[in-house]
């Protein structure tokens, strides 16, 4: 059933580096998929960050977590994101706002944006209380360090970081292995 009476689909398109998606992210993504009548998750491939998870790998973790919700599609890009918006036919833009402290950079990242594409709207909305102070920096610090990740992540996605921690230590032992040579 639509959202909405209006013949227009309302579309949003909610970007991010998702490295890895948290309950925060999830927690957005459910409340947008009661207010849109299709919600397009744009995995950054944010080649700069250096990212934890490769591209391919975080867009199939999307595709995981949201199999259920049937108006959310999860899609990689790695171009300006004006331009990927466009290309999907939407001019909303999602972004989550934790604190007042995201308040700043989401400000004037919306300001850049609407600069490049003045039709493009941000809507901003807020995660449920108990996500407001998760980010995937810090769960992926946490994990670095065998920290317990489970209530910031979903368990299959704390399965994932614990593989990839066991992949990298084997890699970091076997480079050093081969410089002792
Ligand atoms: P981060 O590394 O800060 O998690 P992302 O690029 O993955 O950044 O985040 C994508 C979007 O999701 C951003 O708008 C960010 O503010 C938002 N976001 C990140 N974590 C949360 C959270 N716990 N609750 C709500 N929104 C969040």
């Amino acid at each position: 059933m639509s959202r909405r009476t209006s013949s227009v689909a309302l579309q949003a398109l909610y970007p991010g580096t998702f490295d890895p998606f948290t309950r925060g992210h999830e927690d957005i993504v459910h409340r947008s998929a009661r207010l849109f009548d299709r919600v397009i998750v744009a995995v950054a491939a944010s080649e700069h960050k250096g990212p934890f998870f490769s591209l391919d790998e975080r867009v199939a973790m999307g595709k995981m977590l949201f199999a259920g919700i049937e108006n959310v599609e999860v899609v990689g890009f790695s171009c300006l994101l004006i331009e990927f918006a466009k290309m999907q036919g939407t001019h909303v833009l999602l972004r989550g706002l934790r604190a007042a402290s995201d308040f700043e950079y989401e400000f004037q990242l919306a300001g850049m944006n609407r600069q490049l594409w003045p039709e493009m709207e941000a809507i901003f909305l807020t995660p449920a209380d108990q996500y407001m102070f998760i980010s995937a920096s810090m769960v992926r610090e946490i994990a670095r360090f065998g920290g317990d990740v489970s209530r910031f992540v979903d368990p299959r996605v704390a399965e994932q970081l614990r593989q990839r921690l066991a992949q990298k230590k084997l890699e970091q032992m076997a480079s050093s292995a081969n410089g002792r040579g």
